[in-house]
């Protein structure tokens, strides 16, 4: 029964050497050490030195070092009472903006790779799906999930870091020239805490995004970038990593090792296995001198081909659409000491809570959004352009930025050259002019947030050796990523968002964009993803098939936008939704979209009014069946709905059970699930032998014993 999904992989076939030494049945094979040496015994193939061949490590002196050599797949791992399965029920998943809640099953925090086999062999036992999560951050339903949710914060160690002596590092991309260290980390660990243990070796992170506390293998998962044409997605630096796949082997892939593996685990979507282990390049730390100047709209397109992207190692821009202005940030290297920002009146918290009250206000009188841009912006950074602010900080926290608050984002990686017509014709449809702005949507009385954020990216292949196959930054040439971002006040949705973002990614479409994967995109179907990423996803998805042929690491998100199975409840011929009241209560009843928050109140969980909205809906996991499918457990987007201004938006997650178990995973599942409530209230950690749970009389004491399900 279990061996099924193992049957359909053939590692020899696809990688031309087993991922791991074929054991016999159920025997407890280690590898062997050179599987997961760091000094492969391969030459580059490409013409560049690469630092882990042999001569570069006795060039370098680089001490050989092996991971810890692992149980085999089939391996007796899943009955190892040595063991532990750190399971939690009863955990409230929820997205930084606090738009999308789940419940899965269990919330797994595994501290051993050994762990990660062993949770997954058991998934596979119980037909469960098993969704990784990192920090939580990416603002869409990626990783919502009804079922078993895997999160790496005990897996979050530095394991090495190397230094590269002077001009002796491999080559980095344009003006970095080189690298001058490795890290090996793993996978759990946050950025910030990635680069604070690299700085302590006068080492950091090449670039960064906005904010630092995503971990980094999520980071990588989604395609994260920062602003800057010297560097592509922050997946580019990295070396190598090791992957437990749907058949419990944990694989080391590089561009030189399982390369095709390597390229779909790059910006894997989470859809490929549970990366435990990353090995990235560094550049040496230093100080970034950073200046951000105001400046009329006009003079930033006009500079846009020529010097305005080349002007330093990092640029960045914030389009403010009514008064036709932007901040333009630039930052380069410097020696020279720190010197904190000029503070400002508005820079605190009198100017946080300034804006967010003024855009509470914009909720209900969205015209007066033109006047507080004018107003807070003018604050901020002058009521005339000229105005000049810089400072001089550790690379480490120079490049992030303060989010504010609550917010949809929707961001569109298009080529670089587009930007001046995108800008263009967003600014003429945002400003009234429909006509020149050539977008089919009418703006009639609609006004949206400020500020729109305007980054770039060069992860094209001229620069980049190895890119992910689902990396959406453009691949012959540099990247513009616009990001239209609404803020959501005191959780309150904008009223505007689904009109603008229709018309926003219609733009983004007829300029060859790609959304970025983490964020709120709106119109993209599977298909259009075919015919945006072409032979690119025909490659991620024959590998993800490969190795992952059963689906466990596939979540509704995926179902619907990668692999176009299954029905959305966000598709358009939908009028109805059907959910069921909370488990064990039967009864199903018809929601139309755009209900009443009282209609969805009184389905939700009547008996669990005090709690909030959200809250209620994830506790009672409502069953119900949409499109022909069976669908568990709820997502919902809390606030008014944009649609008919009185509704929650909810959105059913289907089923993540795989199949429905058969008699011995369900007795499985139930003695697995009795020993995290046990754990819940003891507070002891489970190190049970699983098989022999398996086989044996169900267990009588605890908190009380399951019913078989
Ligand atoms: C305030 C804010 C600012 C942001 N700024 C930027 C920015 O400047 N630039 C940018 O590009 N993006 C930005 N993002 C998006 C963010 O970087 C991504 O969503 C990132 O994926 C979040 O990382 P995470 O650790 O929270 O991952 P999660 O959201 O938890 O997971 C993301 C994906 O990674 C997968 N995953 C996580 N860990 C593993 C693992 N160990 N093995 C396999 N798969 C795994 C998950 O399954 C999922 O598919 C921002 C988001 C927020 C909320």
């Amino acid at each position: 029964m279990a061996d099924d999904l193992a049957q359909g992989l053939d590692f020899k076939a696809l990688y031309g050497h087993p991922a791991t030494p074929a054991p016999p049945a159920n025997d407890a094979t280690s590898l062997g050490e050179s599987e997961y040496s760091f000094i492969s015994d391969k030459s580059s193939n490409d013409g560049l030195e690469s630092a882990d061949s042999p001569a570069i490590a006795e060039i370098y002196g680089l001490q050989e070092l092996t991971l810890p050599s692992l149980p085999a797949p089939w391996s007796s791992i899943t009955t190892d009472s040595t063991i532990p399965f750190r399971a939690l029920p009863s955990h409230h998943h929820a997205t930084w903006a606090r738009t999308y809640h789940s419940r899965p099953e269990f919330l797994i925090e595994p501290k051993t790779v050994e762990e990660v086999q062993k949770i997954v062999s058991l998934a596979r036992k119980c037909r469960r799906r098993v969704t990784t999560v990192g920090s939580g951050h990416s603002p869409s339903d990626l990783t919502m999930t009804s079922s078993w949710m895997v999160r790496l914060s005990h897996l979050s160690r530095v394991l090495r870091v190397e230094k590269y002596p002077s001009e002796q590092g491999p080559e980095a991309p344009r003006d970095v020239k080189r690298y001058a260290g490795r890290i090996l980390f793993q996978a759990g660990i946050s950025l910030e805490q990635l680069n604070i243990a690299a700085n302590e070796h006068g080492l950091t992170l090449p670039n960064l995004g906005s904010i630092h506390i995503q971990s980094v293998a999520g980071a990588i998962a989604t395609g994260t970038h920062g602003s800057s044409l010297n560097h592509g997605l922050l997946s580019q630096n990295v070396r190598g990593l090791r992957i437990v796949l749907a058949d419990g082997s944990a694989v080391w892939c590089s561009p030189d090792d399982h390369s095709d593996l390597f390229r779909a685990a790059l910006v894997s979507l989470g859809g490929i296995g549970i990366i435990t282990e990353i090995e990235m390049e560094l550049a040496a730390s230093c100080n970034i001198e950073w200046v951000q100047l105001w400046e009329p709209l006009d003079s930033v397109i006009a500079t846009w081909n020529n010097s305005l992207w080349k002007s330093d190692e990092y640029v960045r821009c914030w389009w403010m659409p009514y008064l036709k202005r932007a901040i333009v940030w630039k930052a380069h290297k410097t020696d020279k000491a720190l010197a904190k920002p000029k503070a400002s009146w508005y820079g605190g918290l009198l100017g946080f809570y300034i804006y967010h009250t003024c855009l509470t206000v914009a909720h209900y009188i969205p015209r007066l959004l033109p006047t507080i841009e004018w107003l807070i912006m003018g604050s901020q950074y002058g009521f005339k352009t000229g105005s000049k602010a810089t400072a001089i900080e550790p690379q480490r926290t120079g490049l992030l930025m303060d989010c504010l608050y609550s917010q949809w984002v929707n961001e569109w990686a298009i080529p670089l050259r587009h930007g001046p017509e995108a800008i263009t014709r967003l600014s003429a449809w945002i400003n009234g002019d429909e006509a020149s702005s050539g977008i089919p949507f009418s703006s009639k009385g609609l006004y949206v947030h400020s500020p729109v954020e305007v980054r770039v990216a060069d992860g094209s292949t001229a620069h980049t050796k190895t890119r992910g196959f689902m990396d959406p930054s453009c691949e012959s040439e540099p990247t513009l990523y616009l990001n239209a971002t609404l803020y959501r006040p005191y959780g309150l949705d904008p009223p505007c968002r689904q009109r603008y973002y229709q018309a926003f990614e219609y733009l983004m479409k007829e300029l060859g964009g790609r959304p970025h994967w983490a964020k709120n995109f709106a119109t993209v179907s599977h298909q259009d993803l075919r015919g945006m990423y072409g032979e690119n996803m025909n490659r991620y998805l024959e590998v993800r098939g490969n190795v992952d042929p059963d689906g466990m690491f596939v979540g509704a998100w995926h179902r619907r936008l990668v692999l176009g199975e299954g029905a959305s409840s966000k598709s358009e011929d939908a009028t109805t939704t059907n959910i069921g009241v909370a488990e064990g209560q039967g009864g199903v009843e018809d929601i139309p979209h755009g209900s009443t928050l009282s209609t969805l109140n009184a389905v939700a969980a009547p008996s669990a009014s005090s709690l909030p909205l959200e809250e209620r809906l994830v506790a009672t996991q409502p069953r119900g069946r949409a499109g022909g499918v069976d669908w568990i457990g709820m997502q919902c987007a809390e606030g008014t709905s944009s649609l008919g201004g009185t509704a929650a938006e909810i959105q059913l997650v289907d089923d993540d059970r795989i199949v429905n178990g058969d008699q011995e995973a369900s007795v499985l599942l139930a003695r697995l699930k009795r020993d995290a409530d046990v754990r819940r209230v003891t507070g002891e950690s489970i190190s049970k032998d699983a098989d022999e749970m398996y086989k044996g009389p169900l267990h009588k004491t605890g908190p009380g014993a399951l019913p078989v399900v």
